[in-house]
């Protein structure tokens, strides 16, 4: 319900104590004595009630209006939640002599019963059904904050997922391929085992997408991604190095096997069918490959740029093609 800002300051009863979510299974005749040591307090839209800068020895109780939590995220001040009538805040930090974790503002004017320190502890001690209510938020509060924190790691993974994945293609990035890469080479360094990359690009791709759209290109470029696939192992690890450029990584694969492989991709590629979004036929494309293995202990920036160098030759030597270092 909206504050009304002309509303009276109301009129406090031990009735309308009992009614509060912290005083529940308490009788009025019970909270009596608390009348005397509470106020009612208008508050200001704006107002700052609490905040982690300073020590809190005040509990606030909203009567009327709403109350924001505001975290501060990256320097700047959020809304985590809002707090509506009945919501208590501050009790926290009295109980646990702590700054309070969040600041907390009036969102609205608001009326608020106003609880001093030593009085929530005397209720405390007074009253199980209190202490058993402040329980309650406290493991209320706890588990949304869990849930939070769930929330949240599951969004990072998804934002650090994101920033290693090419959306064209869905395959990996070069970022990606950078941290992968030298993980795989060390792994395969311990067991004594080799490991080749293929360095593989779109021959011609700047006329291909001179004549027929950009679009188009796209297309070329997820079947290649596609071809690709389809055509290395599960251990196998391929990534869109660059624009019409792929790398992949073949993990104990040595120079033979390597280049059967890229020599089954290279025709692979040749022969698959390009199709535009509407379906349309589109002409098809060639690759040209470059290979290198991890002769000589190279690191993977070395490796990277041997196949580079191979995928280089290939393009000299006519394109279409596969060729290796050394
Ligand atoms: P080469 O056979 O020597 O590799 O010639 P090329 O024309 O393929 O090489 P070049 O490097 O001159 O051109 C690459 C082209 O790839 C130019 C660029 O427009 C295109 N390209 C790069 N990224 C994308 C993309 O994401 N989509 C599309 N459609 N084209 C891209
Ligand atoms: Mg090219
Ligand atoms: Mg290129």
């Amino acid at each position: 319900m909206p504050p009304d800002p002309t509303a009276e300051t109301p009129q406090l009863t031990a009735r309308m104590l009992a009614e509060l979510p912290l005083f529940e299974g308490e009788s009025p005749e019970a909270l009596e004595w608390l009348l005397e040591c509470v106020n009612v307090e208008a508050v200001a839209a704006g107002t700052v009630l609490l905040t982690p800068a300073e020590p809190n020895s005040t509990a606030w109780i909203v009567l009327t209006g709403r109350l924001a939590v505001q975290l501060e995220r990256a320097g700047e001040a959020e809304i985590h939640t809002y707090l509506e009538e009945g919501a208590c805040v501050g009790e926290m930090s009295i109980i646990e002599g702590a700054p309070p974790s969040a600041t907390v503002v009036a969102d609205t004017d608001c009326h608020l019963l106003r609880l001093d320190g030593h009085v929530l502890w005397s209720l405390i001690n007074r009253s199980h059904a209190v202490a058993r209510n402040l329980l309650f938020t406290f493991s209320r509060r706890m588990r949304d904050n869990n849930q939070a924190i769930v929330e949240s790691r599951a969004q990072q993974r998804l934002h650090e997922r994101t920033a290693r994945i090419d959306p064209l293609t869905n395959l990996g990035n070069r970022r990606w391929l950078a941290e992968t890469l030298p993980r795989l080479l060390e792994r395969c360094h311990k067991n004594g085992l080799p490991l080749a990359v293929l360095m593989l690009d779109v021959d011609h791709f700047k006329r291909y997408n001179d004549t027929l759209g950009h679009l188009a290109g796209d297309c070329a470029l997820r079947a290649v991604a596609e071809v690709i696939e389809a055509n290395v192992r599960p251990t196998d690890v391929a990534a869109r190095y660059g624009g019409e450029e792929f790398a992949i990584v073949m993990p104990e694969t040595d120079a033979v096997q390597a280049r059967a492989i890229a020599q089954r991709l290279c025709d692979a590629v040749r022969a698959c069918a390009i199709h535009a979004d509407d379906g349309r036929r589109l002409p098809g494309v060639t690759v040209s490959i470059g290979l290198a293995d991890t002769r000589g202990e190279r690191d993977a920036v070395e490796i990277l740029g041997a196949a580079d160098t191979a995928l280089y030759r290939a393009k000299q030597n006519g394109r279409d093609r596969v060729e290796s270092t050394g």
